[in-house]
């Protein structure tokens, strides 16, 4: 589900209950693929230099950004604990 309620409210309980941790790149090794911000749209975005950055850590359901995480071509992105 993709609607702005589900957006707001599932992400929200999210971030207070459910996801003690959050996604982080290494932008080090980011080849710019693109491939996270097409998953998780939300979560990741591409940056000016050609590289992608996290601008919301609670952007896209945990699924959704395992699913990028599991997607990356060099496995630049990892949670870490909050
Ligand atoms: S999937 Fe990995 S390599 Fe591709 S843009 Fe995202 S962080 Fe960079």
């Amino acid at each position: 589900m993709s609607c702005f309620f589900h957006f707001c409210w599932y992400n929200l309980i999210n971030q207070v209950f459910i996801m003690p941790k959050k996604p982080v790149i290494d932008r080090e090794s980011c080849i710019g693929c693109t491939l996270c911000t097409q998953i998780a749209p939300n979560t990741f975005k591409m940056m000016d230099d050609g590289k992608a950055d996290v601008i919301a850590p609670f952007g896209d359901g945990e699924e959704q950004i395992q699913q990028a995480i599991d997607s990356c071509p060099v496995a630049s992105i990892k949670w870490i604990e909050e």
